[in-house]
């Protein structure tokens, strides 16, 4: 198993600690995986993310079991005539970062790390805590000082060490990047460390294994730095090799239209993504302004023949209160996904017989 750049090919171990290729390219991760056995894991009795341990970088006795807090396996919840919501607020620190946090965390420990760095507009940086606290590592977790209370006095309940960053999203990873070139701590980081993604892959078998072995036609899928979205470009890249499906299922991707460069970039036709400036959004979790993998999402999107939208702050908030009355409560950036849903069926009106799912990022007690 190692790391490989995505730029120049150069190859690094695990417990090499780089996190980013010395060319400046990010880096991806090869190992050797078994096809999962979905008829095996549809009726397996660990109800949690690791019944797929076969397609992920661990063994069946290892450090995840020690780690674990049995997130995963999280419900498809009918909204609509074919539109579902995968609840993944269901989530031990009710976030889907859960499933990123528990494969980088169980892998940091197997390598025998002692303490690690991440930085988060909070979801990442509480789940990264709870996790490290459960392996019993010591963290350090970098937030924008505008993060709401709720979201760090979570964090530091964790034991972690709080350091809150005045200006941008940016200027907080900045911070972050800064002390682990100066300690060469291990940065947990859920942008460029893809052991993340290999737990965030896992929504997408589950999604799977829920329809019988098929997928949905469209995937709404919020985005940011493409945390979900990139675990979803290897799950299905995963389903076609292993020929369980004959064709990758879409992404619409969903950007808040106040800090939206990946979306800008794409409708522009740009293979690149040039930075915005974030002229405020209620969707604090997904306003990236700069985001580092902007290319890999761009290619990712196009090859799925998806699409990516910005939505606006009204219809946040209206999409937020539409889902509560029907009993679903979200934190405000979540909304964003079924805000963009909506717009997305104005755009293609034959969505709307489409069999679509969206995502439930976040609970709603979460934010104000
Ligand atoms: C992390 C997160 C997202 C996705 O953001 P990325 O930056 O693309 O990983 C969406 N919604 C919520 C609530 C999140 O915490
Ligand atoms: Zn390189």
């Amino acid at each position: 198993m190692n790391y490989v750049c995505v730029k120049c090919g150069q190859k690094f171990s695990l417990a090499s600690n780089q996190w980013k290729c010395d060319c400046g390219g990010l880096l991806h991760l090869e190992y050797t995986k078994k096809p999962v056995d979905f008829t095996a894991t549809a009726v397996a009795r660990n109800h949690s993310l690791w019944k797929y341990i076969d397609a992920l970088p661990f063994d069946l006795e290892d450090c995840w079991q020690q780690v674990t807090l049995g997130e995963g396996d999280t419900p498809l919840i009918s909204v609509g005539k074919s539109l579902y919501a995968k609840a993944d607020y269901y989530m031990p620190t009710l976030s889907f970062k859960d499933r990123g946090a528990v494969t980088l965390i169980a892998m940091a420990k197997k390598l025998g790390v002692n303490r690690v760095v991440a930085d988060s507009s909070g979801n990442a940086g509480t789940a990264i805590a709870a996790y490290a606290a459960r392996a019993g590592i010591a963290c350090d977790v970098f937030v924008p000082a505008s993060t709401s209370d709720k979201k760090i006095k979570q964090i530091e309940a964790h034991g972690a060490i709080i350091h809150k960053i005045p200006g941008t999203r940016e200027d907080t990873a900045q911070a972050a990047i800064d002390m682990v070139q100066e300690t060469n701590l291990f940065y947990a980081s859920h942008i460029y460390n893809p052991l993340f993604w290999e737990g965030t892959k896992t929504y997408f078998y589950e999604v799977f294994e829920q329809c019988n072995g098929s997928m949905p036609d469209a995937f709404i899928i919020p985005v940011g730095n493409g945390t979900l979205l990139l675990g979803a470009h290897i799950a299905f890249k995963e389903l076609l090799s292993w020929g369980l499906i004959d064709k990758l299922p879409k992404i619409l991707a969903v950007q808040a239209e106040n800090c939206s460069p990946i979306s800008k970039a794409f409708q522009a036709g740009k293979s690149t993504v040039d930075a915005v400036e974030n002229t405020g959004t209620l969707a604090e979790g997904i306003a990236i302004a700069a985001p580092a993998r902007g290319a890999e999402i761009l290619a990712a999107v196009r090859e799925t023949g998806g699409d990516i939208i910005g939505v606006t702050e009204e219809s946040i908030v209206d999409a937020r209160q539409k889902m509560a009355v029907q009993g679903i409560y979200v934190e405000i950036t979540s909304a964003a996904n079924y805000a963009g849903y909506l717009s997305f069926v104005k755009k293609y009106p034959s969505l709307q017989n489409q069999f679509v799912v969206f995502p439930l990022c976040g609970a709603g007690i979460k934010s104000n």
